[in-house]
């Protein structure tokens, strides 16, 4: 039986619709990926946090996803159009490195922070630079086609060949030239063209640069995309996401290239997520504003508490980041682990049978099945099974209205807090929502991953240790003060300092 269906707010058109993929029961996903120039900010944490949130969801109604993310490593340049240096230029001039070291380090550290965030890893990456062949061709089809020119700097595409161009930005080409704010290209037909190859300017030797038929050069950022999507989903496939600063050019320029290029509809449900906002001010000076999930986690945070806060707002909604913030997070996901795996909850049953049981769910009906089966299969106080199957409900309810994560969370804390269920349905039901919100409920508190002393915390107690050798007690009080608001205490053992969670 199925369940309510799942609905999408799909950016072409700009509201949600049921989502019906274009083969039963499997879906076509693309996601764009990192620039991998420097680390991944918090805030582009919390686009790929939303986008694991959708593809756990499309998971969760028993949908087969297969999940493609690009690596861009090559043609993004600092303006986000046709003009500046090349990001992976820049960032290898910056380090005093080459870019393809460049690329293969910032590469493993976004790795290394998805996998923090417990966020599933793709099925295919994609690198930009392994799909140089797959852009020349379209690039060649499109000129072909007769919608691209040159200019002596590259090859551009002609955005008044394409009626449909700024549909999905809702912006007419009135609209779209009155925002374009960078420097103009010289020859350019209009300021929404833009290039799909550069040619490296005469007497330069850039790093990464390839032969074509227009010349030596690179690829424009956007073509990367449209290709390496095309290349592993099929020329339409089903959903395509990224955040909400992708809409007005990157993403309308690669519905103009694919769709110009096969004459077919690209993608059949766009969604975006919005920005993650910095507190102006208050931030603290050493980390500026461009917080790294290594700032949070030297600040005494484990990374599941940074998806936690972004589980608190929806994914079209802005997200303030405060500290604060992030420490009601840090309370409020291990209050619910310890009501999970607290006394009563655990060792009613084996975690081995808890697993198997959100495992083997599959469907629109995983949560009240296993809810109902919680309720049976525990030989406690007989409840009628209906009142677990309610929660699941109200639960993919949530989940199924365009991602309403917040309010899900809101009825696992009501299912949390409910004495009316026995903690062994309880349990098992809450590790069912977890596979929609990847929170690691599994782990009991004691053996997080993040639960070691963080590295920022220890480095204020060595300094506290050094400062009460040399008598220095004022800076050790101060030190230990530090330590204290980062969550964790400090006591002197006849074997040395120990460093304990408060
Ligand atoms: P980039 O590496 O610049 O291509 O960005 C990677 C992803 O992060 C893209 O999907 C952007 O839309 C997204 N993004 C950039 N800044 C933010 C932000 N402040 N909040 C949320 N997402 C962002
Ligand atoms: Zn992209």
């Amino acid at each position: 039986m199925a369940g309510p269906a799942l609905m999408l707010f799909n950016t072409m058109g700009r509201r949600k619709e049921p989502f019906m993929p274009l083969e039963a029961g499997r879906v076509g996903m693309y996601t764009c990926g990192p620039t991998v120039y420097n680390y991944a900010h918090i805030g582009n944490l919390r686009t790929y946090i939303f986008e694991d949130l959708l593809r756990r969801t499309l998971e969760y109604n028993g949908f087969a996803v297969r999940h493609v993310m690009n690596i861009t490593d090559v043609g993004h340049l600092t303006s986000d159009a046709d003009t500046g240096e090349d990001k992976m230029e820049e960032g290898a001039r910056r380090e005093g490195r080459s870019i393809w070291e460049i690329a293969a380090f910032y590469t493993e550290a976004f790795r290394r922070d998805i996998a923090r965030l417990n966020i599933l890893p793709p099925a295919v990456w994609c690198r930009a630079t392994d799909h140089i062949a797959e852009q020349i061709e379209l690039v060649r089809r499109l000129e072909e086609k007769g919608y691209a020119y040159r200019l002596p700097d590259g090859v551009y595409f002609d955005t008044s060949r394409f009626p449909d161009y700024g549909r999905l930005a809702m912006l007419d080409v009135e609209g779209l030239m009155a925002g374009a704010r960078v420097r103009p290209v010289e020859g350019k037909r209009s300021p929404a063209d833009f290039a799909l190859w550069k040619l490296t300017p005469p007497g330069v030797k850039r790093q990464m640069e390839w032969d074509s038929p227009w010349g030596r050069g690179f690829p424009g950022w956007h073509i990367e995309c449209s290709a390496m999507a095309m290349k592993y989903l099929g020329e339409t496939f089903d959903i395509h996401a990224g955040g909400v600063d992708h809409i007005n050019v990157h993403h309308t320029n690669e519905i103009a290239q694919a769709e110009c290029a096969t004459g077919k509809k690209f993608v059949r449900y766009w969604l975006h997520g919005e920005f993650l906002v910095m507190e102006k001010d208050k931030m603290s000076k050493s980390a500026g504003n461009f917080v790294t999930l290594q700032t949070l986690i030297d600040r005494g945070f484990d990374p599941l508490d940074y998806r936690y806060l972004c589980l608190t707002a929806h994914y079209r909604s802005q997200l303030v980041f405060r500290w604060e913030s992030l420490e009601a997070a840090r309370s409020a996901r291990r209050s619910l682990l310890e009501r999970i795996h607290g006394p009563g909850a655990a060792g009613v049953e084996a975690p081995e049978a808890a697993a198997a049981a959100a495992g083997s769910a599959a469907g629109g009906r995983a949560g009240a099945d296993a809810g109902r089966e919680a309720v049976r299969g525990d030989g406690e106080v007989p409840v009628r099974g209906d009142r677990a199957e309610r929660y699941a409900a109200r639960f993919l309810e949530a989940v199924n209205d365009d991602l309403n994560i917040p309010a899900a969370l809101a009825v696992a804390w009501e299912l949390a807090r409910d004495s009316g269920i026995p903690a062994g349905g309880k349990k098992r039901l809450l590790l069912d929502f977890d596979r929609v919100f990847g929170l690691r409920l599994d782990i009991p508190p004691q053996e997080e991953p993040g639960a070691e002393i963080p590295a920022g915390v220890k480095e204020l107690a060595d300094r506290r240790e050094e400062a009460r050798r040399s008598r220095n007690w004022k800076e050790a009080d101060a030190l230990r003060a530090e330590i204290a608001k980062l969550g964790y205490r400090v006591e002197d053992t006849p074997s040395g300092p120990r460093i304990s969670r408060v």
